[in-house]
């Protein structure tokens, strides 16, 4: 896979239906059921397509780096392309870039969840007045999962309004899926040190370091060896886009095993869990598949990464199919019904420029 390739249109992608099967046989080939992908981005339309822009406009925060977006369709589409992949469970990642955003995408995504059952309801905060309501009240309303993103909300995440906010998330075991890491380029509260702090507070806070905290993967992994509800995402980690510009180091590799023997020190493989960035990706879906098969970690690592962990996680109906139990302390399924509250007809993300 090129770095510059052209962006396609998805209607126009001939090859469509032969990476649905690339997909499907990657997954049955390993006896799975399905996927379980952690990170995968829907939000308010105008809110994506101004991220689309960005990416677009090679925003700082891209890294300069040219960013096709491959899967630039309507949500319809992008939730059929799923499907068709064979993805059971997934995400809608959806977060703010400034204060007084983030109970509004909260509301939208209680709705997303109610019509998108196969979707995690995912929920969001921001260091601002009343984070500790709404993410109670968005726990309230079901949700599973959250998405904190350092890097573009450019916030400290140990800011003392987040401090009970993450109190919360911990006691109830959800877990928090966070862009932390520097890549593609560096926020001024990036890095392991600022997300150390929070979990030196919260030992127990369920952090998912996204992209496996891409480029400083090594410190953080240090982090996930210390905390042990700490997990690791694989969003666009490994990939040749990536590599380009931050390869994960080799010598690390076996640090990410499938741990072996009573202690369960020997590896992360039971706490790293399959992320792609769908639809906002510069390559096709199959390519995130292909370089985790192509670590060589081997198929019970990958049975674990791509479909377990995650469905142990979020104790998902039908996910133990594996045969090694469960973690201590994992949730049954909440059983919560979403909540009803139609989303606002407000949009501060109207407000985004550019
Ligand atoms: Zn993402």
């Amino acid at each position: 896979m090129g770095l510059r390739a052209d962006p396609v249109d998805m209607a126009d992608r001939a090859e469509a239906g032969d990476e649905t099967e690339d997909v499907r046989r990657f997954w049955e080939g390993l006896g799975l059921p399905g996927l379980v992908d952690v990170h995968t981005h829907f939000m308010p339309e105008s809110v994506l397509r101004k991220v689309w822009a960005y990416f677009d406009g090679l925003g700082p925060l891209t890294g300069g780096v040219e960013w096709p977006i491959t899967y630039r369709a309507d949500e319809s589409e992008r939730l059929g392309l799923l499907r068709d992949f064979g993805v059971r469970t997934f995400t809608a990642m959806l977060y703010p870039h400034k204060p007084g955003m983030a109970e509004w995408l909260n509301q939208w995504a209680v709705d997303f969840a109610r019509r998108t059952p196969d979707c995690l309801h995912t929920a969001t905060l921001f260091p601002e007045p009343g984070v500790a309501a709404y993410v109670r009240k968005a726990l309230d309303d079901g949700a599973r999962v959250f998405k904190a993103h350092v890097q573009v909300g450019a916030y400290d995440p140990a800011d003392e309004f987040l401090d009970p906010a993450w109190g919360l998330l911990a006691e109830a075991g959800t877990p928090v899926v966070i862009h932390c890491g520097s890549g593609p380029a560096p926020g001024k509260y990036t890095g392991p040190e600022p997300v150390g702090r929070v979990l030196a507070r919260h030992p127990r806070l369920r952090l998912v370091f996204a992209h496996m905290g891409m480029p400083e993967y090594e410190d953080f992994l240090d982090l996930a060896e210390r905390f042990g509800e700490v997990r690791l995402d694989t969003t666009m980690a490994f990939t040749d886009f990536s590599e380009e510009f931050a390869p994960f180091p080799r010598r690390a590799l076996p640090r990410l095993a499938h741990p072996t023997g009573p202690t369960r020190l020997s590896g992360l493989g039971d706490r790293i869990l399959l992320g792609t960035d769908f639809p906002n990706i510069p390559y096709p879906y199959i390519h995130q598949l292909r370089v985790l098969e192509r670590l060589g970690l081997g198929d019970e690592w990958l049975r674990a990464v791509c479909h377990d962990n995650g469905a142990r996680l979020f104790g998902l109906a039908g996910g133990g199919r594996s045969t090694d139990g469960g973690l201590p302390g994992d949730r049954p399924p909440s059983g919560e019904p979403p909540g009803d509250r139609p989303p606002s007809g407000e949009s501060p993300g109207e407000e985004l420029s550019g």
